[in-house]
């Protein structure tokens, strides 16, 4: 059975979605032509964006090329202690889907939010991710306060939503963040585990949404996984049966 309970407001009602329609016309955004049907990406540019395919390592889902049939050890992860069971997203990180995502996050193109849910909803195509469907919560990365003032919204927040009208699995802003961490992006992976050490605490409201559940923690990018071990330290602290990371990109 599919549980379904909404914890998370809705970011724009009905009206305003046609209000943004007006603004921005059917229009695919990477190649810019017009669009006769679906509103924000067409055929040619979604069939050409970067899939990831297997083999990838089973743990953080980074990409090989070649036949690889048995086991091996990624360079990325063989020497990290990760406490998710998996990670998966199906896009690689390439100028297109860059270009999508900036233009979502940074640029607030919040209409992008369909068609940013069906890219990332393939990521559950895995199937590793069939127990999390039976009765899974679908918890995102929190933007810590100052922050989600500053942008306005949380990316990982509406792609958890998105997937949410999918899948009918709960979705909860169980995760808070409780230190406003220096931006990542240049740090080195041992940096980043270092700066993002307790920044993520629990909502004790919301325990019940992660106690004895498997958790898909949702965000955008997947790069060195330190964020998402973090969340997922928190998540199986509190009880949480297990995680698995699904991002809309592999960094
Ligand atoms: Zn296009
Ligand atoms: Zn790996």
């Amino acid at each position: 059975m599919l549980t379904k309970t909404v914890s998370m407001p809705k970011l724009i009602s009905r009206q305003a979605s046609r209000i943004l329609d007006y603004i921005y016309p059917a229009q695919c955004q990477l190649c810019q032509c017009s669009l006769t049907h679906g509103r924000h990406l067409c055929e040619c540019c979604k069939k050409s964006l970067g899939y990831t395919k297997a083999p990838f390592c089973k743990l953080c889902g980074a990409c090989y090329d070649g036949d690889i049939t048995s086991d091996f050890s990624c360079p990325n992860c063989h020497d990290l202690e990760l406490d998710f069971e998996f990670a998966r997203a199906p896009l690689h990180s390439d100028n297109d889907s860059r270009a999508l995502l900036h233009d979502y996050k940074y640029l607030r193109q919040i209409h992008l939010s369909a068609a940013l849910g069906d890219l990332i909803n393939i990521g559950l195509d895995d199937p590793r991710f069939e127990p999390y469907l039976n009765g899974g919560t679908l918890i995102p990365v929190p933007l810590h306060p100052s922050r989600m003032r500053k942008r306005k919204f949380n990316q990982s927040e509406e792609l958890a939503i998105q997937l949410q009208k999918r899948t009918g699995l709960e979705a909860s802003n169980a995760l808070k963040r409780i230190r406003n961490t220096a931006t990542q992006t240049r740090f080195s992976r041992s940096k980043r585990l270092e700066n993002l050490r307790g920044a993520f605490g629990l909502k004790a409201r919301y325990k019940k949404h992660v106690q004895g559940k498997r958790i898909i923690l949702v965000d955008d990018v997947f790069t060195t996984g330190s964020t998402a071990n973090e969340c997922s330290k928190v998540l199986l602290n509190h009880e949480a049966k297990s995680v698995a990371v699904l991002t809309l990109i592999r960094g």
